[in-house]
């Protein structure tokens, strides 16, 4: 078998990935180890950039998420129990978010790819990345079948997630790992009940963090910050109603409304990215490469973000054998990824109890909150960043 790009993972990356070297004329094969219904099941991510909506949308994988999303032009930053709303198309110039869960994109990229004839191996196993500093890399695995294939490429991109086996080959010599832990994970529910809110809320409590968000008009989204080997077994309905309603507390008069809990789990926090993004012709994308605490809603995006970049690069080799695109797609795609990465960072800085902090400490963070609240250009800066920062061409 051969193809021009062969693409390990149907997450959002892969699958966007494909379907935009589609547009522009490039064949590519993606493989994934999961089923069809098992990726279009799974639920996770939900907020979505200006700038991923509008790629979604200039690339014609944008109508149903018109039709279905739900634009927000705020957030509300809720402590000391009061809301303060932050006006994020206003600070920015118009730009908002639209929260459209993360498996909806991915019906619509299975489709999109499916109808135009893309192929899409799903249920692989043993996948391994082959000769990847030669001209002719390759991908082995056993296909549904359980038969041994081996896919000959010009190019790998590897969109295989955290845990994914692209990363890993690359030789250690030639990858830096950056890494941070945090000490709490995130416990987060599915409930049958209406939105709550209007806008997503980020509660900080002397109690810890907790988020009101949502997934579609019937199903809602709730995270606790909890001990990150907390487990569901600790977590009856009545304990997570408790907590929720003690974190989100307030003198306003809002008060969160319960419904049918369907799904728990226990999230972990890390920051991680791998430098450089590439080696040899397997270039790292998506979650491969990098990963946010959800706090900042960023993962999902920069997969959106790296694959825009890789795209463009891959399109200009194919058009006129320009390879300086290819050569710069690391650095271009690390440079948002940091941006992200910080704004990450600081969100879950300024949002969670630390379990060895200080009154001095939770007086800081109160402090901060206050100022981003109450201070224009601080409220500016959270929003540009919330709402993803323009591309920058490369
Ligand atoms: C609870 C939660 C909430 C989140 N909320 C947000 C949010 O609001 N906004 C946001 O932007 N991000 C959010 N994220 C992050 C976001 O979901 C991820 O960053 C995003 O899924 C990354 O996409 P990806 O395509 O890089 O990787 P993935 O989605 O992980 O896809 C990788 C794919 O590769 C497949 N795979 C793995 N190994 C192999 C292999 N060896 N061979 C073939 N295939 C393989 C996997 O099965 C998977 O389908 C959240 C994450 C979680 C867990």
């Amino acid at each position: 078998m051969r193809t021009q790009v062969g693409i390990i993972g149907a997450g959002p990356a892969g699958l966007l990935l494909s379907h935009l070297l589609h547009l522009r004329g490039i064949e590519s094969v993606v493989i994934e180890t999961r089923s069809r219904e098992e990726i279009e099941a799974t639920l996770r991510a939900g907020v979505l950039e200006q700038g991923t909506v509008d790629l979604l949308n200039e690339s014609g994988v944008g109508e149903r998420m018109r039709r279905e999303g739900m634009p927000h032009e705020g957030i509300i930053l809720r402590f000391s129990g009061q809301s303060h709303r932050i006006h994020l198309s206003e600070l920015t110039r118009g730009r908002s978010i639209t929260v459209y869960a993360q498996h909806e994109v991915i019906r619509d990229l299975v489709k999109a790819r499916l109808d135009a004839g893309g192929q899409i191996r799903f249920g692989v196993k043993d996948v391994s990345l082959l000769d990847l500093d030669t001209q002719l890399p390759k991908l082995r695995f056993h296909d549904d079948e359980g038969a041994v294939r081996e896919l000959a490429c010009d190019y790998i991109a590897g969109c295989d997630g955290f845990h994914g086996v692209s990363r890993p080959s690359i030789p250690s010599r030639m990858r830096r790992e950056y890494t941070r832990v945090y000490p709490f994970g995130w416990f987060g529910i599915l409930l049958e009940a209406p939105p709550a809110t209007e806008e997503l809320i980020y509660a900080y409590h002397e109690r810890g963090f907790a988020l009101v968000s949502t997934r579609s008009p019937e199903i809602q989204r709730l995270y606790l910050q909890c001990h990150p080997s907390d487990e569901t077994g600790n977590w009856p309905d009545v304990r997570i109603w408790e907590e929720l309603h003690a974190r989100l507390a307030g003198s306003d008069g809002w008060r969160l409304a319960e419904g049918r809990i369907f799904q728990k789990g226990v999230i972990a926090m890390r920051s991680f990215v791998v430098e450089p993004m590439r080696y040899g012709r397997l270039f790292l994308a998506g979650d491969a490469a990098h990963i946010v605490p959800p706090t900042g809603a960023k993962g999902l995006n920069l997969a959106v973000a790296d694959v825009r970049v890789l795209a463009q690069a891959l399109a200009a080799f194919y058009a006129s054998g320009r390879a300086d695109l290819l050569e710069r797609y690391s650095e271009t795609a690390l440079k948002r990824v940091w941006r992200a990465e910080h704004f990450s960072w600081w969100m879950t800085s300024m949002l969670h109890r630390f379990h060895d902090e200080s009154p001095f400490h939770h007086r800081l963070q109160l402090s901060q909150l206050q100022y981003v609240a109450g201070s224009r250009a601080a409220a500016t800066m959270l929003a540009e960043n919330y709402v993803g920062l323009p591309f920058e061409e490369a």
